[in-house]
């Protein structure tokens, strides 16, 4: 690579001035509120993640305290963030954390990935941003950066690959946090990834891509994959008093310990009636409402069908029974309010 130590220092000269405020920088980074903000920030934005990070941090201001909180409450105050699975990993990490290293993050990345819910990314941010080491994380927004300011046309995923490599000589020994923090805010504010402002880029002289007019067209993005489509069976059950079953799901899997609406499995044949009724957490007359839920998750599109009975007695024990007003209090996840907003409107 040409001149590493120059585009180092202009980008961690335009960093000094054009800074985001965010609530986790700090001059003295804890590496609780690193890691509880990278863990915010997959898969979500910035402007979404500030309130929910001020929210935990005040709620939970330790990792001791989050270790000690209740997975439930955890759960809930996740909600709108998507990505469950991110908030029951958080929660068990807080505790392995404190059950086995005394409330203290260890400061290598190969111990980081280790711990539950910490990947590559996330273990060299920690360790760029909260310990000063220089590490390289590669995530969506630096892969493009350097995609263009190096014309790589290797497709993602392989592409995250290639730009570590490349990455490491431009991250200095003093303050690393600093120039992984910097490429995080030229990727946010400058080179997006659809119309990028080079002319106000502190790299545009050197950059690859602009010099050969390609910038757009970069990085290269993999075939898209189309999503399967799933189908399951949902079963509102309510009583004389408007009271509706509600359950928690197994731990283990998609929505993982959240509560739903009982549901049968999300599969890719349709469910014929008889075969869905087997399901049901009760048994009862079952009448099917008009139309469809639809959610699309990671990976597939999910495709419900709502079946409601009443019940003048509670046929079973196990769930909890609650009003529609009482459902805020309860962990649910998006695909079930579509299910509630679908059945009371
Ligand atoms: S010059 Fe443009 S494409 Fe190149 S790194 Fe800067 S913003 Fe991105």
């Amino acid at each position: 690579m040409r001149q590493p130590l120059k585009l180092t220092t202009s980008l961690l000269d335009w960093y000094r001035d054009n800074r985001r405020d965010l609530p986790w920088r700090t001059e003295d980074p804890d590496p609780y509120r690193v890691w509880l903000s990278e863990i915010m920030l997959q898969q979500t934005t910035v402007a979404v993640v500030r309130s929910y990070f001020e929210a935990f941090t005040g709620r939970w201001p330790t990792l001791d305290d989050l270790a000690a909180a209740e997975l439930d409450a955890v759960l809930h105050a996740w909600q709108g963030l998507g990505y469950y699975a991110r908030a029951r990993n958080l929660h068990r990490c807080a505790k392995v954390l404190v059950t086995e290293f005394g409330g203290r993050f260890p400061e290598s990345e190969k111990e980081l990935l280790r711990l539950p819910g910490i990947g590559a990314y996330t273990a060299a941010a920690i360790t760029a941003i909260a310990f000063g080491q220089p590490s390289a994380p590669v995530d969506g927004n630096i892969a493009r950066v350097i995609a263009r300011l190096m014309k790589l046309e290797t497709p993602l995923p392989g592409l995250r690959r290639d730009v570590g490599e490349l990455l490491a000589p431009l991250i200095p020994a003093q303050k690393p946090g600093d120039m992984v923090q910097a490429l995080m805010d030229l990727g946010s504010a400058i080179c997006k990834p659809g119309k990028p402002l080079c002319d106000q880029c502190p790299w545009r002289t050197s950059c690859a891509a602009l010099k050969a007019g390609v910038v757009e067209q970069l990085p290269v993005k993999a075939a898209k994959k189309i999503k399967p489509v799933r189908h399951g069976v949902v079963f509102w059950i309510e009583d004389d008093e408007s009271h509706v079953l509600l359950r928690r799901r197994p731990e283990k899997g998609l929505l993982g310990g959240m509560m739903e609406i009982p549901s049968s499995d999300w599969r890719e044949k349709k469910w014929r009636m008889e075969e869905a009724i087997k399901e049901a957490p009760v048994l009862a007359e079952w009448q099917t409402l008009p139309g469809t839920v639809r959610h699309t998750f990671t990976h597939f599109h999910l495709h419900l069908i709502v079946l409601s009975t009443h019940t003048h007695q509670r046929k079973t024990n196990s769930g909890v029974w609650c009003t529609p007003n009482q459902f805020s209090s309860h962990a649910l996840p998006s695909v079930m309010k579509k299910v509630i907003r679908h059945v009371v409107g």
